[in-house]
C-alpha cells in the first residue's frame, strides 16, 4: 500500500527519445550533468560500449531506495555486485521515417 509515496526519485525520461534514464550532478568540484541509461551492462556490453566519449557509471540504490551514479575509476571491477553498471545515455539514431 502506498507504494507510490517513495521518497526522491531521480529516475526521469529523456526528453528527446523518452527513454527511461537517470539524471544527475555528479562530482564535487566541476559537476557534471550524466544522463544514463538504466539498463544495466554485462562486462562484455562494458568493453564493448566503452570508448572516450561514452562513460560508464555504477549505479547504486541505497537503503532508502536512492540511487545513485558512482564514477567507475580504472580499477572498478566490471562485474561488480554493488551496484549496477550503465552508460551515459545516447539516443538511438531516429526512425527513418516512411514517407512515400
Ligand atoms: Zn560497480
Ligand atoms: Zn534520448
Amino acid at each position: 500500500m502506498a507504494a507510490w509515496t517513495r521518497g526522491s526519485r531521480t529516475t526521469q525520461r529523456c526528453p528527446a527519445c523518452r527513454a527511461p534514464v537517470i539524471k544527475q550532478l555528479v562530482g564535487e568540484r566541476a559537476a557534471l550533468n550524466v544522463i544514463a541509461d538504466l539498463t544495466p551492462l554485462t562486462p562484455a556490453q562494458q568493453a564493448e560500449l566503452r570508448e572516450p566519449n561514452r562513460l560508464i557509471w555504477c549505479l547504486r540504490t541505497n537503503s532508502l531506495g536512492q540511487q545513485r551514479l558512482l564514477w567507475l575509476d580504472p580499477w572498478h571491477p566490471p562485474d561488480c555486485r554493488r551496484g549496477d553498471h550503465v552508460a551515459e545515455h545516447r539516443c538511438p539514431p531516429a526512425e527513418p521515417t516512411t514517407l512515400f
